[in-house]
C-alpha cells in the first residue's frame, strides 16, 4: 500500500514537472511564433518561415519533454492512452493526461 502511494506521488511530481518544463514552454513558443507570424503577414516571407520554424520546434520540444518527464515510475514508459480493450494505444505519439493506471504495467497512477 505504501509502495502504491509512493508511486502515485512520484507520478504526480513527474506530471507537474512535465507541465512546467514541457507544456508551458511549448505554449510560450507557439504564442511567440504566432506573434512573429503576425508581424510578417501578409508578404514578409522570411519572417513567416521563421515563425513556422519556431512553432515546429515547439512540437519537437513537446515530444522530447514528454518522453523525458512523463513516464510511469514503475516501468519508465511514457503513459499513453488506452484502447477500449485496455491495451496501450497504437498511435505513434499521444499521452494520457489523467490516467488511472499505467497501460503497460497496470500500476495505479492516481
Ligand atoms: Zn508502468
Amino acid at each position: 500500500m505504501q509502495q502504491i502511494a509512493a508511486t502515485i506521488t512520484e507520478f504526480k511530481r513527474r506530471r507537474r514537472t512535465f507541465y512546467v518544463r514541457g507544456i508551458l514552454p511549448v505554449l510560450l513558443l507557439i504564442l511567440f511564433g504566432c506573434g512573429v507570424m503576425w508581424q510578417g503577414l501578409p508578404d514578409d516571407k522570411p519572417i513567416v518561415l521563421l515563425a513556422n520554424l519556431i512553432i515546429f520546434a515547439s512540437g519537437i520540444w513537446y515530444v522530447i519533454s514528454a518522453k523525458r518527464y512523463y513516464r510511469c515510475p514503475a516501468c519508465e514508459k511514457v503513459v499513453v492512452p488506452t484502447k477500449a480493450d485496455g491495451r496501450p494505444s497504437d498511435i505513434s505519439f499521444g499521452i494520457d493526461y489523467s490516467p488511472e493506471e499505467c497501460p503497460y504495467c497496470k500500476v495505479k497512477l492516481s
